[in-house]
């Protein structure tokens, strides 16, 4: 698919193509294989100014577009998708702050956000509550100056390594309107890492469970409105969600061109292996998905980028972000698992990098919202707003 790219957007892809092949494509597989988190990766991030891509100038970021940050993550996941998820969270875990924070707060923490001096995530999930998070527990007790935070939150990308947490507990009842959202800093007292998760892929991103024993908050770290968290929570994850499909979509892109090009090595019976039609038929299966998936993805980001300016809740953008999310990455299941069948046995084998494709494809039908969740969003925007 061409799109029409600024010369500024190529500028970006061209140096994001350049990074991935020379900093990320080298080490991808030792991360995988040892659990580990590529810290060279987001020195390159820090280098090339990418962490502030997502940030307004106002707050010393560039202010890409929606467009511009998909497809930035959509070229890093084609080599690694444990680090593209690295820099897609950083900027998760600022939209908090960006959609909803005070003056104050985005002057404080987006400019160190922007240069990646300082990493974030973002905790909503929580043991108990991960699709539910109207039931989630983690308390907020307010006491003068601020609020002491007690519970647990589960599964965090980049929550052992975040200098800053946007994170969400109940100030009032139950339901969605008793959640408040708040900045908590690494070093206060109270706040702490638990384990770090062992998992099936995007084994070079960092997993963490996040302990806050009677953890002192200040009351400027409020983010809105005491009972505005859901909100918080719901205008976040609306915009975040074309760029999980992006990492969907460039894994998947990634495991096609590795399998194109085996088709075209490998021989059977005396023959190329992609001369033989069911090949030809998935390779063809494999393509189309792509297409399909980048159409609906660059678009996504196209109506997120215009209905949501300045904070606002979407409404129909909402929709194509969660049928971007839902569509790619069930496409990249399939695509990746199809490219492990092209290579056979040794698309089983991890000399091969087809398998990573494949178990780092999972998980994007899974976080910030599974796709059973993604199509309840979907039905329900139609039968409230119509088609
Ligand atoms: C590697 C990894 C990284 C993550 N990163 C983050 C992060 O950075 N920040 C964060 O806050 N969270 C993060 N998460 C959490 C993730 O978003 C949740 O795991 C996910 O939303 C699902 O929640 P759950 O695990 O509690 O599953 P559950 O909610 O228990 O769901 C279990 C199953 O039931 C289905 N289900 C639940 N409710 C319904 C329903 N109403 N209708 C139909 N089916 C339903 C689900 O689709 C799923 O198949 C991460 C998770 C992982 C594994």
């Amino acid at each position: 698919m061409d799109l029409k790219l600024t010369d500024e957007q190529r500028q970006i892809l061209e140096m994001v193509r350049e990074l991935a092949r020379e900093r990320i494509a080298p080490g991808a597989g030792e991360w995988d294989e040892k659990d580990e988190f590529p810290w060279e990766v987001v020195d390159a991030y820090r280098e090339a100014g990418l962490y502030g891509l997502a940030i307004p100038e106002a707050y010393g970021g560039v202010g890409a577009s929606e467009l511009t940050q998909v497809l930035v993550v959509e070229e890093l996941a084609k080599v690694d998708a444990g680090s593209a998820i690295i820099l897609a969270v950083q900027w998760l875990g600022a939209l908090p702050i960006l959609v909803a924070g005070s003056e104050e707060q985005k002057q404080r923490y987006l400019p160190r956000l922007a240069t990646g001096e300082w990493l974030s995530a973002m905790g909503l999930t929580e043991p108990e509550a991960g699709s539910d998070v109207a039931g989630l527990q983690t308390r907020a007790v307010r006491e003068p100056g601020g609020y002491r935070l007690t519970g647990q939150k589960k599964f965090i990308t980049n929550g052992g390594v975040a200098d800053v947490v946007t994170t969400f507990a109940r100030t009032g009842g139950p339901g969605p309107k008793g959640i408040s959202a708040f900045i908590v800093e690494k070093g206060y007292e109270g706040f702490s890492v638990g384990r770090i998760e062992r998992k099936l892929g995007i084994r070079s991103s960092n997993t963490a469970e996040l302990l806050f024993d009677d953890c002192r908050v200040p009351e400027e770290n409020r983010i809105g409105e005491e009972g505005e968290g859901f909100s918080v929570a719901m205008r976040t994850l609306d915009r975040s969600r074309p760029s999980v499909a992006a990492q969907a979509l460039g894994i998947a892109e990634g495991a096609f061109d590795a399998a194109l090009q085996y088709a075209q090595e490998r021989k059977a019976f005396g023959r190329e292996i992609a001369q033989f039609q069911a090949i030809q038929f998935m390779l063809a299966d494999m393509a189309m998905g792509i297409e399909a998936a980048r159409g609906l993805v660059y678009r996504a980001a196209e109506m997120v980028e215009e209905e949501g300016r300045g904070g606002r809740r979407l409404v129909r953008a909402n929709r194509y972000s969660s049928m971007a999310k839902c569509f790619a990455s069930d496409m990249a299941m399939k695509v990746t698992t199809d490219a492990v069948q092209i290579f056979g046995g040794y698309g089983y084998i991890k000399d091969f990098p087809v398998e990573r494709y494949m178990r780092d494809a999972k998980i994007t039908q899974i976080y910030e919202g599974t796709n059973e969740i993604q199509r309840i969003v979907i039905a329900r925007s139609y039968l409230s707003e119509g088609a």
